[in-house]
């Protein structure tokens, strides 16, 4: 068995990745990655509020994986994709989340701001929480993931006008009776996200270390967006598999194209 980390000692090494006091943070993290640290999921929880300090807010992903039920935000469970420690913090008193299905929850005195606002659709658009946290120069950090769990390279995609859409469809409830909502969203199967690291670690714009035995990616929202929107200028397709690699995401993306 690892050593245990202690919280006291995942805030020093927060802090030393670069987490910004007073900031907003978004984060991405496979708990079985970081572990074993104090106090389970909610010590890295309780780590990541602290090393933001009592002015910062911090913001998880929040959303729902079933498209068949209206979402509910005090009882739907968060997409167990996204890990335990993101269904455990939308779960804690001091944390708002966001009314619709493809929520983010968040702690701090700009919680309210980033959650809130109407269902966006497609997900990640400017007016969506991880658009908000952008607009308010907020970093994101990525423990024990790569930036294929990145959810601001799908608002870089949208602000760099990718042409592609995957059909999909929510349930949402209106006038008290569950209704489908079709819609296309900017999606793929993500791998080719990973070029993402190399791109942001060439220009020194990635901060990278350990958060208990984790691998941390720590970086400006900001950045993301202007690096992915510029690689996306000379290639709108870049993050497609090609069509004889047998990816059936990709496939469905190119698909979408038509021609
Ligand atoms: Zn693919």
């Amino acid at each position: 068995m690892s050593r245990q980390f202690s919280k006291t000692e995942l805030v020093e090494q927060l802090r030393e990745l670069g987490i910004q006091p007073g900031g907003v943070l978004v984060v991405h993290s496979s708990f079985r990655a970081v572990r074993p640290i104090e106090g389970g999921p909610h010590g890295l929880i309780d780590a990541l509020q602290e090393a933001l300090g009592p002015e910062g807010t911090l913001v998880i992903p929040s959303w729902t994986g079933d498209s068949d039920s209206p979402f509910d935000p005090v009882c739907t469970p968060a997409d167990p994709d996204l890990g335990v420690t993101a269904d455990l913090f939308w779960r804690r008193p001091e944390v708002v989340r966001s009314e619709h299905c493809f929520a983010f929850a968040a702690s701090g005195p700009r919680a309210h701001e980033i959650v809130s606002g109407p269902l966006p659709l497609p997900p990640h658009i400017p007016n969506s929480p991880i658009g908000k946290v952008h607009d308010a120069d907020g970093q994101v950090l990525l423990l024990g993931v790569n930036h294929d769990a990145n959810t601001t390279v799908h608002l870089a995609e949208i602000m760099a006008d990718v042409p592609y859409r995957i059909p999909y469809y929510v349930t949402v409830l209106q006038k008290g009776r569950p209704m489908r909502i079709d819609y296309g969203e900017n999606d793929s199967c993500c791998q080719r996200f990973t070029f993402v690291d190399d791109w942001m670690r060439d220009r020194g714009l990635q901060k990278e270390g350990s958060v208990g035995h984790a691998r941390a990616r720590l970086v400006r929202s900001r950045d993301v967006v202007n690096i992915v929107t510029e690689k996306l200028g000379d290639d709108r397709l870049t993050f497609l598999h090609p069509p004889d690699f047998g990816c059936e995401e990709c496939d469905l993306a190119r698909k979408s194209l038509g021609g």
